[in-house]
């Protein structure tokens, strides 16, 4: 396994970037979409994540559709 995913369970970071008084937001990079980023791709742990929604999600895998 080459790379990462994850899902919206992102509640511990979310508590991290509070107590560190910045919190980043990620919207989906689809251009044009508002939709909050849930869903991450990073190639590798020194490049910084990208983020769409689940319906840009570049990465969906057949039947996973949840
Ligand atoms: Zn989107």
């Amino acid at each position: 396994m080459s790379r990462l995913t994850y899902t919206a369970d992102m509640a511990d970071e979310s508590k991290a970037k509070q107590a560190a008084g910045r919190i980043v937001e990620h919207l989906c990079e689809h251009p044009g979409c508002k939709v909050w980023g849930g869903f991450g791709y990073m190639p590798s742990k020194a490049v910084p994540p990208r983020w769409w929604c689940w319906e840009h999600y570049p990465y969906q895998q057949p039947g996973s559709t949840r």
